[in-house]
């Protein structure tokens, strides 16, 4: 990559105008101008945005302003070596001279790119965070800093600090270090993790104290949440990928490896191009899949929570759950990678009672502190409220991250307010039946067996243990076998019930005691339609642009597609960092016959309309 770097003294160190003639937007969003203003000033800050809020620019027009000024190169530290590659791309293609320094370089080239450091011509350089500890490169930093070069550090991801968070890398606990070495060198602490435990680490941990603090709103209103009860949840996932994101991108979250590559396999034998990821894979065969999701169109990644961090692929249109995050920072988190470019996009998760038996049980089973498993309690319950709700999703989303909000007509239960019934008889007789076991032998037996006495089924563990004498016995028959699941479901996710041990036996907790006497009323949900329902019909085929074109236009936006792919090829980037999908569609529609015109469209800068501006043109010049 050869872009000219900028001489530091014959470009505008302005913001507004970097915004617009580098990277070719015509306004900030949101805080960013308020972000970009201190760190550019030399200002510390912290900054809490959502996914997709746009952080990058925060850090990256700052670092340009300042080099601008002569102040030498930013340095940003990043957990993502696999990732660096594209980023420093993206850069490279707006005509930022930008690097990275990790493992995968070799001597020569890293060579190289240290000279460009050292020269101070470099704008930006992306190191992970175990770099900033080595000897080599602390003499690096103190020489540039010396020489006054030393410009701003951004440290991304920042939440990776904590060890609240899920996140946690030992290395972010060094980062402290840049400060106490260069305290008059401006960070800037970026992140879309917000609760509060978190804020207060990252603030102690890296010393933010003096840092000015930025959050915006973690409201996400593209993403439409949908939470499902699993029925048949490989069906049901397939239901919702056929019915609307035929040759979209997307991301499926599973728990286990195996269930990763079950998954994958299965989605691809039914024609939905699926790829595995997870860390027990080959480093190699990771990152192979990962450039492919990254650099081909619709498809679909089946993962890990280690997949995902970082991914900045504008365009994933779906993000889907088959077993329960582990709390709703996690949740927020991982669907958060859905739709960054604005255009809808959708949450949907699939679970069930085994997966909140197995949530708990994993709390209580790991080798944590106390005070670290009763946190871990809480954040489930959090989530588990949230799964189980009767009202906006967002409005609790929000809430959990502190923010009010107004019910939000973009979630299932907005659009398709589920119905509710007084479970209070139905919970009284469930727990009864927990109880009457107990009382009866001191035993404690599972939901197959509970549900069979409730119902009066005459099985050979009734005859075995003699529970049809039970008074509990068939006082449960007007319930089907699904619905007192679903029963049971909520009752365990309210707390009234436990279900522990190897064999997932149920037993009463404190509060169920109330609801015995009859002093709560229990609200249930009516389970849902397996099929169907929530079903918003959304008339789309596959890979249609973002917004609605015209015939000839769509035939433009076509032959434009087709002309990125064969411009990031030679460049190995993955297509959206040459242009977003959105980009193309304007330039489709307004079919632009100058490059004056060209360069009024969203997302051209300078760089790319010199580099483009022609062969662009040429596409619908005949
Ligand atoms: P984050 O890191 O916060 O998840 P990114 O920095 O990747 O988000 O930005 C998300 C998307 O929004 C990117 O594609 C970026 O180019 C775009 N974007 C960011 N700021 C602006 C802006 N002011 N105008 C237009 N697009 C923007
Ligand atoms: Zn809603």
């Amino acid at each position: 990559m050869s872009a000219q770097p900028d001489s530091p003294t014959s470009l505008s160190p302005d913001p507004q105008r970097i915004l617009q003639e580098v990277f070719g937007y015509p306004a900030f969003r949101g805080q960013q101008q308020a972000i970009v203003e201190r760190a550019a000033s030399g200002g510390d800050a912290l900054v809490l945005m959502p996914t997709g809020g746009g952080k990058s620019l925060c850090y990256q027009i700052p670092a340009i302003s300042r080099h601008r000024q002569g102040l030498g190169v930013s340095v940003v530290v990043s957990p993502l070596i696999a990732l660096m590659h594209d980023q420093v791309g993206a850069l490279e293609e707006v005509g930022v001279h930008a690097a990275f320094l990790n493992s995968t370089l070799s001597n020569d080239e890293a060579q190289h790119i240290e000279r460009e450091m050292m020269s101070g011509r470099l704008v930006l350089l992306y190191v992970a965070p175990e770099r900033v500890t080595h000897p080599r490169f602390q003499a690096q930093l103190a020489s540039l800093h010396e020489r006054g070069l030393l410009s701003l550090f951004a440290i991304d991801e920042a939440h990776c600090v904590s060890q609240w968070g899920h996140d946690f890398r030992e290395d972010y606990l060094q980062l402290n270090l840049l400060h106490e070495r260069y305290p008059d060198v401006p960070r800037l602490a970026l992140t879309a993790t917000a609760d509060d435990q978190t804020r207060a680490d990252m603030v102690e941990r890296l010393q933010l104290q003096d840092a000015q603090v930025f959050i915006s709103s973690f409201d996400r209103p593209n993403i439409r949440y949908t939470l499902v009860e699993k029925d048949n949840p490989r069906q049901q996932l397939l239901r919702f990928i056929r019915a609307e994101h035929e040759g979209d991108a997307g991301i499926v979250y599973c728990q286990s490896r195996k269930k990763v590559e079950d998954t994958a396999a299965w989605l691809s034998e039914q024609g939905i191009p699926a790829l595995p990821y997870h860390a027990g894979l080959d480093s190699a065969v990771r990152q192979r899949h990962q450039d492919r999701f990254l650099r081909e169109d619709g498809l679909v990644m089946v993962a890990t929570v280690a997949f995902g961090m970082g991914i900045d692929k504008p365009d994933v249109r779906f993000v889907a759950h088959l077993d329960l995050p582990k709390n709703i920072e996690a949740y927020y988190q991982e669907t958060g990678r859905a739709g960054r470019d604005g255009a809808d996009a959708q949450a949907w998760l699939a679970y069930g009672l085994a997966d909140v038996v197995n949530q708990r049980r994993m709390i209580d089973e790991s080798p944590a502190h106390d005070d670290f498993k009763r946190v871990q309690r809480t954040k489930l319950d959090a989530l588990l409220a949230l799964a189980e709700a009767h009202d906006c999703r967002r409005v609790r989303l929000l809430a959990y991250f502190g923010e009010d909000s107004q019910p939000c007509g973009n979630c299932d239960n907005c659009l398709n307010p589920p119905q509710t019934w007084d479970g209070t008889e139905a919970a009284r007789k469930l727990l009864s039946g927990i109880y009457r076991f107990w009382q009866h032998g001191q035993q404690r037996f599972g939901a197959g067996h509970l549900i069979d006495v409730l119902r009066g089924r005459q099985t050979d563990k009734v005859a075995q243990y003699g529970h049809a004498s039970l008074s509990t016995f068939g006082i449960g028959a007007d319930l089907s076998e699904a619905q007192w699941r679903a029963v049971l479901r909520q009752l365990v996710a309210l707390g009234h019930v436990v279900a522990e041990g190897e064999f997932n036996t149920l037993g009463l907790t404190p509060s169920a005691r109330s609801v015995l006497r009859g002093e709560v009323q229990v609200v249930l949900k009516v389970p849902a339609e397996p099929t169907g329902r929530g079903k918003v019909a959304r008339t789309k085929g596959p890979a249609q642009p973002p917004v609605p074109l015209e015939a000839d236009a769509l035939a433009r936006y076509e032959a434009l597609k087709a002309w990125r792919g064969e411009v990031a090829r030679q460049h190995n980037l993955p297509a959206y960092v040459v242009f977003h999908d959105a980009t193309l569609a304007e330039m489709a529609r307004l079919a632009p016959t100058s490059l004056a015109e060209l360069a009024t469209i969203s997302g051209v800068g300078a760089k790319k309309l010199e580099a483009y501006g022609e062969q662009i043109l040429a596409v619908w010049r005949v």
